[in-house]
């Protein structure tokens, strides 16, 4: 007689609603299920079609198993936002940041009524095994205790950044510096690598004050100590033993699972228009020859640094494609002049490609007329970057960016600085945002991408690191 096999375990996981943690976390329950696991993604109505667009792209792509995804309805009105405001990204000014808080508050007691209710399954398959759970979502580990199951924590972090944030939580070096600008140390790696920030330069629960409030940050550092696990979209080998260091330092299981970008293999041919431009546009240009630019999910610029920042891109002798989020709401002066001096069409031969809407970046950097990446060091579109070899400049904006260009620029010199050195301000916004001025003039710009690019073209050369990286890859198969 055959032996019974055991139910695949079930992992319930549940992504803080903002585009860039929903996609990693999405990436991880397809990369859970095609190692044997069932797995439900929690999510909420308006975002549904976002998590199974990507499910059905893995399980298209590869052998991912059984993923269940489940909308449960997310209280926005109730929470005083507006209608089908579901995700942080969507949400829109800062004062309206709490009441966003107080929804995902909300949508946990709905949360937990479903998790009772797979618990309470008549087959064991269904019950769930484990929750791993978005940084915000601080419920998740009073679910996974009442199911009497572990609980995994996921922030979107790099494991760099993480050891960083444990570090100033542990040891508070911010709070006795004179100033926001006082610089201080953060030895958290051992010589030469040399770790020195500004409190304005750190996230967002670092600074004096910030939209998020203090009872949500409280509730958030006691759910990091709670967890029995954290999971980062990372790989061991990236970043000088950072993940192995955060074991250390938090006493807690830490296991990098990615660079979960490259789990859905071959870029898909995204299907929106603004895709199919990008990629037209792209074939039509030189290999290694396009500078690429984007600032995430969400990244806005005052217009004043958006004039500074367009007036070197267009100068510059690189063909440019730059995504640009916000446009509608740019002042008619700044709209007029991107009119005039870019191209929305995706003509072949224009120098400017200027993308309004969702670029599809996980193609276009693996593109290969992709030379260099002009980020605002989003821990997703680092290691995009990184997984596509493609060098970076460093424009970061706020929560964590500042602690990953040092990561990017010195510690893995895989990228150079533009040299920013104040927060830009987003819907998430503390006491360091600076308002309106342009802090990086277009001359800083330009210094900044040759260098980026010089960086790009010596890697190719004979003995630079994607020449060597070649030929380490042509001796593996020989
Ligand atoms: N992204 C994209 N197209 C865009 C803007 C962003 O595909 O036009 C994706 C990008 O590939 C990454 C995520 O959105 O996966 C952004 O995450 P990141 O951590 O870099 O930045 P955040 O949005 O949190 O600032």
């Amino acid at each position: 007689m055959e032996a019974a096999l055991s139910p695949e375990p079930h992992f319930v996981v549940i992504p803080w609603p903002t585009t860039s943690h929903i996609i990693p976390l999405v990436d991880i329950g397809c990369l859970l299920a095609a190692h044997g696991a069932a797995v439900t993604i929690l999510t909420t109505p308006a975002t549904a079609q976002l998590v199974q667009s990507r499910v059905d792209r893995a399980q298209a792509g590869s052998s991912a198993g059984k993923i269940t995804v489940t909308s449960i309805p997310y209280p926005s009105v109730e929470a005083g936002l507006p209608a089908g405001c579901e995700r942080l990204d969507h949400v829109p000014s800062p004062d309206k940041v709490p009441a966003f808080f107080d929804a995902t508050m909300r949508f946990g007691d709905a949360v937990a009524d479903h998790c009772r209710l797979l618990n309470a399954s008549s087959s064991p398959s269904r019950r769930p095994k484990c929750v791993i759970a978005g940084m915000c979502n601080t419920w998740a580990h009073g679910i996974s205790s009442e199911l009497g199951v572990p609980c995994f924590i996921f922030h979107g972090f790099s494991a760099f950044a993480l050891l960083c944030c444990e570090y100033l939580h542990t040891h508070k070096p911010h709070e006795a510096a004179a100033s926001l600008d006082e610089l201080f140390d953060v030895p958290v790696l051992p010589p030469p690598f040399e770790c020195r920030f500004a409190r304005r330069q750190l996230p967002l629960q670092f600074l004096p004050s910030c939209s998020i409030g203090q009872d949500s940050l409280r509730e958030l550092r006691e759910f990091e100590l709670a967890v029995d696990g954290i999971v980062v979209n990372s790989f061991e080998e990236l970043e000088h033993g950072s993940a192995a260091r955060l074991a250390e330092a938090t006493g807690k299981t830490v296991l990098a699972v990615g660079p979960v970008s490259l789990c859905h293999g071959a870029p898909a041919p995204d299907a929106s228009d603004d895709a199919r431009r990008c990629m037209a546009w792209l074939d039509a240009k030189k290999t290694q020859s396009v500078l690429y630019v984007s600032f995430g999910s969400g990244g806005r610029m005052p217009p004043a640094q958006f004039m500074e920042l367009g007036m070197s891109l267009v100068s510059c002798p690189w063909p440019v494609l730059w995504v640009i989020k916000g446009a509608d709401s740019l002042p008619d002066d700044v709209k007029k002049w991107l009119q005039e001096h870019t191209d929305a069409d995706g003509v072949a031969d224009s120098q400017c490609l200027a993308v309004r809407g969702w670029a599809p970046q996980v193609p276009i950097l693996s593109h290969p007329a992709v030379a260099g990446f002009l980020t605002h060091c989003g821990w997703g579109s680092t290691l995009e970057s990184v997984a596509a070899g493609v060098p970076m400049a460093a424009w970061p904006f706020t929560a964590e960016q500042f602690l990953n260009e040092k990561l990017i620029v010195d510690v893995l010199g895989i990228g150079v600085s533009v040299g920013v050195t104040k927060p830009t301000e987003g819907v998430l916004t503390g006491v360091g945002g600076e308002p309106a001025k342009a802090e990086v003039r277009m001359e800083q710009v330009k210094r900044a991408l040759e260098k980026l690019m010089a960086k790009a073209k010596a890697a190719l050369e004979t003995g630079g690191s994607s020449y060597m990286n070649l030929e380490k890859l042509v001796q593996s198969v020989v």
